[in-house]
């Protein structure tokens, strides 16, 4: 087991007992743990190094009376940045969806292939129809694997949302204006379009889902990351930012046992709000993403 920050700090605090403020000198060890935590916790260190710059800016010069020690000092520091970095400065509402256009408000899902998108999209269509009443209708852009077809098919049908069928012999911008037709003449509220992942980015990938963008102008593009993904996060994410005018991330698998570092790499090199977590591979494993307690857990 990894020691969490606490207890690392404390480790490296005896020396300091009595010292009334955090200082260059004597935050430089604590720092250093600070940093260990972070990369072992799988965060870029580009991302790293930009939270350690802002806690020393914050720290220095803190009082450490009110807390028992300097390392709780700066724990607290280091916890209030790191939440307000992942998400938390963006206020309450940083993780709704944005309906504010003519129905069907339409949610382009974007991501490697494995990240999670057609769970996700059953998860989203399940969320939004039980819990904000919209009619849902979902269709696969994945024109590579039929089964990828099948697939959705079946979690739209457990979400109890509409599905508009397809084949592997369409093209995916036709199959999302299709949808949309559709969509439009039985009055759905909202659209999901789940899209092909190929397992590395490649550029025809990105130069399809972009054109799928830009026929169907969706008011939420969301990418969908594994959590798991560690290091490799920053990579797909930044390529895909590249590629799309995201809205926003959902990141998958954090019921798994990763620290969950790719939050704060892919805010870092997006900024884009974090929207959603996905905790199991249940259709009910959706959460508001919560930047505070994302915190703690990377923390350890
Ligand atoms: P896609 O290729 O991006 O569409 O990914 P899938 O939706 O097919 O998901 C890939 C695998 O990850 C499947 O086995 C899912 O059950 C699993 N999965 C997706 N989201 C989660 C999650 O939040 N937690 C867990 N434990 N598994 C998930």
């Amino acid at each position: 087991m990894l020691d969490n920050l606490t207890q690392r700090l404390a480790k490296v605090v005896k020396t300091m007992r009595g010292e009334a403020r955090l200082t260059e000198s004597n935050t430089a060890e604590m720092l250093r743990e600070v940093r260990m935590a972070l990369l072992e916790a799988d965060v870029a260190l580009p991302a790293v190094r930009e939270l350690i710059a802002r806690v020393k800016e914050k720290a220095l010069g803190e009082d450490v009376i009110g807390s028992l020690t300097p390392g709780q000092a700066l724990v607290g520091v280091v916890q209030k940045e790191l939440a307000s970095v992942i998400g938390a400065d963006l206020g309450e509402n940083a993780s709704e969806l944005n309906f504010a256009t003519q129905p069907p408000a339409i949610i382009l899902m974007a991501g490697l292939q494995g990240a999670g998108k057609t769970t996700t999209v059953g998860k989203l269509a399940l969320y939004l129809r039980e819990k904000k009443k919209k009619k849902v209708l979902t269709v696969s852009a994945d024109v590579y694997r039929p089964a990828a077809i099948g697939q959705l098919e079946t979690v739209t049908a457990q979400a109890g949302a509409d599905f508009f069928p397809t084949t592997i012999n369409d093209k995916p911008v036709d199959i999302a204006l299709a949808a949309l037709d559709w969509a439009k003449k039985h009055h759905h509220e909202v659209l999901i379009i789940d899209t092909a992942g190929r397992l590395g980015i490649d550029e025809a990938m990105m130069q399809e889902i972009a054109a799928v963008h830009a026929a169907v102008k969706p008011i939420e593009t969301l990418f969908v990351v594994d959590a798991m993904l560690g290091q490799d996060a920053v990579n797909t994410a930044k390529a895909f930012n590249d590629a799309l005018p995201l809205t926003g991330v959902v990141l998958t698998k954090l019921d798994g046992d990763s620290r969950g570092g790719a939050a704060l790499s892919v805010r870092h090199v997006t900024g884009k709000p974090i929207k959603f977590a996905g905790v199991s591979e249940k259709l009910d494993g959706l959460e508001a993403f919560d930047a505070t307690r994302m915190a703690n857990r990377i923390l350890g």
